[in-house]
């Protein structure tokens, strides 16, 4: 093991390898071998990464919005013409397929595209002559150096959804990316180096508890941006928050498909294949459990599984559809619920464990999986299972369906299939989740409009990217303003009026 790569860390422009000795394994999940090390930072090193960012601030915060901006453009261009290299990276370590690696960067480049109006976007607000003479305005400014805490399952998009919007606004910026798939960070930040951004301005330090803690507790860290599991997700929004800090928590979910009597069973059952198995499930936004309105469940299970019968499983430089899973350790927990659903009363429609692969037999591999009659009391139902597993629960009528939605813990998306506009405009208006497919399944908004769910899938009140990500970035100022003259004279001690 200790021939091969060490990946470092990249502070102040350049790797940087730190005083921690410490490292974890980065697997290629296609292989199941170890392909790499990462180093994993300690508190000294977070600590000195945090300087390092602090003592580039000024600078990069007074540079005028056009040249910022031109880094910001140049960035765009070389992250265009270079992702399928980035790609590559990510199937290497992710295990998602090519094609599902370029889509993750096309979505994280919609938010550098996004960040490119900063200037408008950041612009403040000017009130004239409030009283005599006296003007009021605000601005908006940068926080400082603000801390990112990214997952594994979207290596690139994530970090993609806060970094640029927060360095266009003039922060710097301490990344601590996923331990499991770290290279890509390490990439985004050259690649943003040769397009001309300061050093000091994005640094990535790699680690794990001990490196996300000492980021909470820094002191000059204004700011923490997370997208993880919902446990870590509270802890970080209690840590940071009692640390000062503002803070934007994004944690897991349990995404529900309600699929009404009308709907057209054909479409529905490509979205539930490509929504529930696509990244081998490992998606925030994928599709875990279809809530059927009787009487379609027999006739939809059936077109699913024909589908899957379809699904090519196997090394995702092959032009498979679906890849392995992260790791061993997450591949054989997904797999163990297979066994919980037989305990709990579900019927396997299609078992994973069996799956014909294209690929390393030593691989991460499960295939799709399909459960129907799912209890809502069983595990396979309550917990964020993050793998390729389908679960079916048949209901009665659109009240019970949408009754078992508003009921879970988690309301990060969901998605309604049916062909009656009223009912979709009623779900829209009564379902307890932040974001809604209508006939789209993995309704992930555009990088104008903000992300995020609700309840046990967001922490606090901000959400990522869009409107939401500029102000998360920014702090306005109002200032009263007036240029003295003689009407402006005399003493007065009483509250000032308008
Ligand atoms: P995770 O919570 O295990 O890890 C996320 C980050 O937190 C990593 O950088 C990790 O190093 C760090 N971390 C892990 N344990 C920690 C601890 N005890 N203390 C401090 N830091 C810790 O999540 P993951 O397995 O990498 O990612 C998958 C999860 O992320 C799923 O739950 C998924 O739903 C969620 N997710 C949510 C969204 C969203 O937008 N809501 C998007 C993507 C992923």
């Amino acid at each position: 093991m200790t021939d091969l790569p060490t990946i470092s860390h990249y502070i102040n422009g350049a790797a940087a390898t730190g005083t921690s000795t410490r490292t974890a394994p980065v697997f290629n999940p296609a292989t199941g071998t170890v392909a790499k090390n990462v180093l994993l930072a300690s508190t000294a090193d977070l600590d000195a990464a945090v300087a390092v960012a602090q003592a580039a601030y000024p600078a990069w915060r007074d540079m005028s919005q056009a040249r910022r901006q031109t880094i910001m453009y140049n960035f765009r261009e070389l992250l265009n013409a270079r992702k399928g290299d980035l790609a590559e990276i990510l199937t290497a370590e992710h295990g998602k397929v090519t094609s599902d690696a370029l889509g993750e960067i096309i979505r994280g480049l919609e938010v550098v595209e996004f960040a490119l109006g900063m200037p408008h976007l950041s612009k403040g607000e000017y009130s004239e002559n409030v009283s005599t003479g006296v003007d009021v305005y605000s601005i908006r400014q940068s926080l400082g150096v603000v801390g990112i805490i990214s997952p594994f399952n979207f290596p690139a998009m994530v970090p993609l959804w806060y970094f640029p919007i927060a360095i266009a606004a003039g922060n710097t910026v301490v990344l601590k990316p996923s331990e499991k798939d770290p290279s890509a960070s390490n990439w985004l930040a050259e690649l943003f180096t040769e397009a001309g951004l300061p050093a000091g301005v994005l640094n990535v330090v790699h680690g794990d508890k001990e490196a996300v803690d000492a980021l909470l507790v820094n002191p000059d860290v204004q700011a923490i941006s997370f997208v993880g599991s919902t446990p870590i997700a509270r802890y970080i929004y209690e840590t940071a928050a009692k640390h000062g800090k503002r803070v934007q928590s994004l944690g897991g979910a349990k995404n529900h498909m309600l699929v009404l009597p009308d709907a057209d069973l054909e479409l529905t059952a490509d979205a539930a294949v490509n929504a529930g198995f696509g990244s081998a499930g490992e998606r925030c936004m994928a599709i875990s459990v279809i809530v059927a309105v009787e009487p379609v469940a027999d006739e939809l299970i059936a077109k699913i599984a024909e589908r899957v019968k379809g699904l090519t499983v196997g090394d995702g430089t092959r032009g498979c559809d679906m890849g392995p899973l992260i790791t061993k350790v997450h591949r054989d927990k997904v797999a163990g619920y297979i066994d919980i659903a037989k305990a709990d009363g579900a019927d396997i429609v299609i078992d994973g464990r069996g799956v014909k692969v294209d690929g390393d037999p030593n691989g991460f591999w499960l295939g799709p999986t399909l459960f129907d009659k799912v209890s809502v009391d069983s595990a396979v139902y309550l917990d964020e299972i993050f793998g390729p597993v389908l679960s079916i629960v048949r209901v009665a009528s659109y009240q019970e369906g949408l009754d078992l939605i508003n009921a879970s813990q988690y309301g990060n998306g969901t998605a309604i299939f049916t062909n009656d506009g009223g009912a979709a405009r009623r779900f829209q208006n009564e379902v307890q989740v932040g974001m809604v497919g209508i006939n789209v399944p993995i309704p992930v908004p555009v990088a104008y409009h903000s992300f995020g769910g609700w309840k046990n899938s967001l922490f606090g009140d901000a959400k990522a990217y869009g409107p939401a990500g500029v102000n998360f970035f920014t702090r306005e100022k109002a200032v009263t303003s007036r240029w003295l003259d003689p009407s402006h004279g005399g003493i007065n001690l009483g509250f000032p009026q308008n």
